[in-house]
C-alpha cells in the first residue's frame, strides 16, 4: 500500500470567450441557516424549536456509539437546513431521511465502492461511464441523506484505488477534465467512432455530481460549464437535491448566469437532475397533515420550490428530470409515490428513475427488497396516464444500469427454478461497453433479496452477464 502524493499541474487557462462569459456572472450570499454535527442538538446549540427534534434517549444512543467502530457520524456526517428542517418537523419519512439513527450501524455489510466506481475512474474526481462522465465537483450537500450512497465521499473515508494507492475520492479539476475529455475524443475520432480499448464513444455528456453542484457559488458553476462546453461536451447535467433542502438558491442571480451561459453557449443542452424522494418535499399541508387541492387540478406547492420550478420550466432550452432511491420508512408508499410522479410531471419536472437502493456500507438499515420496489412502484403507477409514468426501476450493477423489468406473480411453468416466479432484468447501459444495452437476465425469485447476491442461486438465464465473476 503506498501514499498518494499530490503533483502540481499547469493552470487551467479560459478562452475568451469563456473569460467574457464568467465576468457577467454574480454570485450572491445565501444563509441557509445550517445546523451541521449532532453535537449541535446533543449540547443545546440549536435554536429553541430543533430542540426537540431528536429525543434525549436517541441522542443517548447516538452517543454510546462515538468513537465506537458503530459510531453513526462517523458513516455520515449529520447535517439540516432550516427550510428542511421545517418540513421535517410535520413529516415522519422526511425525518427518517435526515435524522441519524443507531439502525445505520447495526449491520455494517456493504460495499466500500458500490459500483466498483474506482474501476471506472481515468483522472481524479471523473467516472467514466457510457459515453457520460460523471465528476465530483464538490464533497458536501446543504443536508445530508442518511441513505447517501455516496458517503465515502461525504464522510472523507479512505477508498482503494486500482493501482493500490488509498486516499479520499478527490474532487475533479477543470484543466484535467478538459485533457480527459479532448484526448478521449480524439482517440475516438481518429479509430472511426469508438475507442480502440473500450468500445465506447465519444464522451458527449458530463454530469456535475458530489456532493451538490448547487453548493457552490455561481462562479464556480459557471466555470465549469463554460469549460466543459469549450471542451467540446454537448450536454451537462447538474445533479441536485437543492429544490427540497434549499429553494431559494434558485434566485436571480442563479437564474441570470444560466440565461447568460445560454446565450454564450447555446448549443450546450443543460439538464437538472433533481431529487425528491417524497411529496411532503414540495407540497403544502394543512392543518391536518393533508395535501391541499388547487381550484382546477393539482395540490398546492410550497411558495419558494413552486417559484423555482416555475422559472425552471420557463426555459425551454433547460430539461428538469427527477430520479431518486425507494428507501425502507421514507418512500416505500405507492400513494405518496403516486401524488409525486403526478404533481412533478403537472409542473414539468419529468419522472427518470426510481432506484433500488446500493450496497453501500449500512445498507441494510435503507434497502427494500428489489422484488418490493417494483411491486410498489408498479402500484404507484396505476391510475396513473401514460405520460406520467415514463420513471423505470433501475438498480445499479458494476456492470452498468439495470433496470428491473417485471417481476412475475405466479410460477413460470416449464422453467426449471421459476417455481416461484421469475424477476427479469434488462441491461439499460452497459458501464464499459456499449452493445450490452438491452441484454437481459432471469431469476427465480425471492422476495428477500436486497441486491444481486440475493440472486446468486437462483439463475435462470444470464444474458447480460450480471452473475459473472467481476
Ligand atoms: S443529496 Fe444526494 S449526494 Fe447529497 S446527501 Fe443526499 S443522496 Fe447524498
Amino acid at each position: 500500500m503506498t501514499i498518494q502524493t499530490p503533483i502540481k499541474k499547469p493552470k487551467y487557462i479560459p478562452s475568451e470567450r469563456e473569460k467574457a462569459f464568467l465576468n457577467t456572472v454574480e454570485n450572491a450570499k445565501y444563509d441557509r441557516q445550517i445546523i451541521a454535527g449532532i453535537k449541535k442538538f446533543t449540547e443545546g446549540k440549536v435554536p429553541e424549536d430543533m430542540q426537540g427534534f431528536y429525543s434525549p434517549e436517541e441522542l443517548q444512543a447516538l452517543e454510546d456509539l462515538k468513537g465506537t467502530g458503530l459510531d453513526v457520524e462517523a458513516r455520515m456526517p449529520v447535517k439540516i437546513t432550516r427550510h428542511y428542517f421545517d418540513i421535517a418537523k410535520n413529516s415522519k419519512p422526511i425525518q427518517v431521511l435526515v435524522k441519524a439513527s443507531p439502525a445505520e450501524t447495526y449491520d455494517l455489510d456493504g460495499s466500500a465502492d458500490p459500483g466498483n466506481q474506482m474501476s471506472y475512474s481515468p483522472v481524479e474526481g471523473l467516472i467514466h461511464k457510457y459515453e457520460l462522465g460523471l465528476i465530483y465537483v464538490v464533497g458536501t450537500c446543504s443536508a445530508h441523506c442518511r441513505f447517501c450512497y455516496r458517503e465515502e465521499l461525504i464522510a472523507k473515508k479512505d477508498i482503494e484505488r486500482e493501482d493500490g494507492t488509498v486516499a479520499p475520492k478527490g474532487m475533479a479539476q477543470i484543466g484535467d477534465i478538459v485533457d480527459y475529455v479532448k484526448e478521449h475524443n480524439k482517440i475516438v475520432a481518429d479509430n472511426g467512432g469508438r475507442h480502440p480499448d473500450t468500445g465506447r464513444e465519444r464522451l458527449r455528456e458530463i454530469l456535475m455530481s458530489g456532493g451538490d453542484p448547487l453548493v457552490l457559488a455561481n462562479k464556480n458553476i459557471a466555470q465549469w460549464l463554460a469549460a466543459l462546453s469549450e471542451a467540446g461536451i454537448e450536454s451537462i447535467r447538474m445533479g441536485t437535491k437543492e429544490l427540497a433542502f434549499y429553494p431559494d438558491r434558485f434566485d436571480d442571480t442563479f437564474f441570470d448566469m444560466l440565461d447568460k451561459f445560454h446565450m454564450a453557449y447555446p448549443e450546450t443542452k443543460l439538464r437538472l437532475m433533481v431529487h425528491f424522494n417524497h411529496p411532503d418535499e414540495f407540497l403544502k399541508k394543512d392543518e391536518n397533515g393533508d395535501y391541499i387541492p388547487v381550484p382546477g387540478g393539482g395540490l398546492e406547492w410550497l411558495e419558494n420550490t413552486k417559484r423555482a420550478v416555475v422559472r425552471l420550466g420557463q426555459r425551454e432550452w433547460l430539461t428538469v428530470d427527477n430520479q431518486a432511491p425507494i428507501i425502507k420508512g421514507i418512500n416505500n408508499d405507492p400513494d405518496a409515490l403516486r401524488i409525486m410522479q403526478r404533481e412533478l410531471k403537472r409542473n414539468k419536472v419529468e419522472n427518470h428513475y426510481f432506484f433500488c437502493g446500493r450496497d453501500i456500507i449500512g445498507h441494510k438499515a435503507f434497502n427494500v427488497p428489489i422484488e418490493e420496489a417494483w411491486r410498489i412502484l408498479n402500484e404507484s403507477q396505476k391510475g396513473l396516464s401514460g405520460v406520467e409514468t415514463h420513471a423505470r426501476l433501475s438498480i445499479t450493477h458494476y456492470k452498468g444500469k439495470t433496470e428491473v423489468v417485471a417481476v412475475s406473480n405466479k410460477p413460470a411453468p416449464g422453467i426449471p427454478g421459476g417455481e416461484k416466479g421469475v424477476v427479469i432484468l434488462k441491461l439499460l447501459r452497459g458501464a464499459a461497453d456499449a452493445p450490452d444495452r438491452g441484454k437481459i437476465t432471469i431469476l427465480g425469485r425471492n422476495p428477500e433479496a436486497i441486491w444481486f447476491s440475493g440472486y446468486n442461486d437462483r439463475v435462470i438465464y444470464d444474458e447480460a452477464g450480471l452473475f459473472e465473476e467481476a
